[in-house]
């Protein structure tokens, strides 16, 4: 494990099942129809890319990159769009992929915007829900793994910019944060 890690979450092939097993869910959810997946950068990037290659219908792809005024690790509540999708979504099936459900301000702001568009359907995918968390209501229609109040990075998820190449998802060591969230 990498150094600044306290404990492993889930391993490379816990993780490569688990999407895998969702990819599943989503083909036969979705059966007969287009997929347009909305993936929010930069985070549910490493999930995006497995994921699509479980899924079997045929799938677009269209990337929204947004900001949560705050500190890296907690945010503030406001959300702001830094990059919109290429595209309009009227009258296409999406699905939102994202890392990890927390407060839940990010989705919450997302699925009300996307919605306003005039999708033919809307549903949430995310790799992680932090239920514990939640501030503001979120449906999340696929999820692949509930986990703890621990900030943990890896398999996308980043620190300050830092081990979203990491194959596994790990609890960051509080030292490396100095403790304060
Ligand atoms: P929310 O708006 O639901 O509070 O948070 C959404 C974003 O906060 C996530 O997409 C992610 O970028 C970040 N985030 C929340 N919890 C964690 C965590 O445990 N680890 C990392 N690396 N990012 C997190
Ligand atoms: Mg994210
Ligand atoms: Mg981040």
């Amino acid at each position: 494990m990498h150094p600044d890690g306290e404990r492993i979450l889930f391993t490379e092939e816990e993780i490569r099942a688990r999407v895998a097993e969702m990819g599943r869910e989503i083909s036969r959810d979705y059966a007969g129809r287009e997929l347009l997946v909305v993936g929010i950068l930069k985070g549910a990037m490493i999930f995006l890319a497995d994921l699509v290659r479980s899924i079997t219908v045929p799938a677009f792809f269209d990337f929204i990159a947004v900001s949560s005024y705050g500190t890296s690790t907690k945010s503030s509540g406001a959300v702001r769009i830094l990059k919109d999708l290429d595209r309009g979504i009227e009258g296409r099936h999406v699905l939102i992929v994202e890392d990890i459900v927390d407060t839940g301000l990010t989705l919450n702001y997302l699925v009300d915007n996307l919605t306003a568009r005039g999708p033919a359907s809307l549903k949430v995918c995310t790799l992680l829900d932090k239920p514990s968390r939640r501030q503001k209501p979120v449906e999340i229609h696929y999820n692949g793994f509930t986990i703890p109040d621990e900030f943990v990075v890896g398999y996308g998820l980043d620190y300050n910019e830092c081990y979203r190449n990491l194959p596994y998802i790990m609890v960051l060591s509080p030292r490396v944060f100095g403790g304060g969230r």
